[in-house]
């Protein structure tokens, strides 16, 4: 994670979190992924810094 990454994530309002992902469901215990993967990742779980390491999902899809 490059400071200029996280700059371009404010600036185009980029998103890849599993709140944004149409996959993402709510049961009776809480939220899961429709496609059965493991450790959600959520928007605002932590605030990102340069020098983090970022998780992207290839099944992501945004709405
Ligand atoms: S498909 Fe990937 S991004 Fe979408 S909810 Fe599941 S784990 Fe999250």
């Amino acid at each position: 994670m490059t400071l200029q990454l996280l700059q371009e994530i404010d600036r185009f309002d980029l998103r890849w979190t599993c709140d944004d992902c149409v996959h993402l469901g709510e049961g009776p215990t809480g939220a899961f992924c429709n496609h059965g993967w493991p450790g959600l990742s959520r928007r605002g779980a932590s605030p990102l810094r340069p020098g983090d390491a970022l998780v992207f999902c290839k099944e992501f899809e945004g709405y």
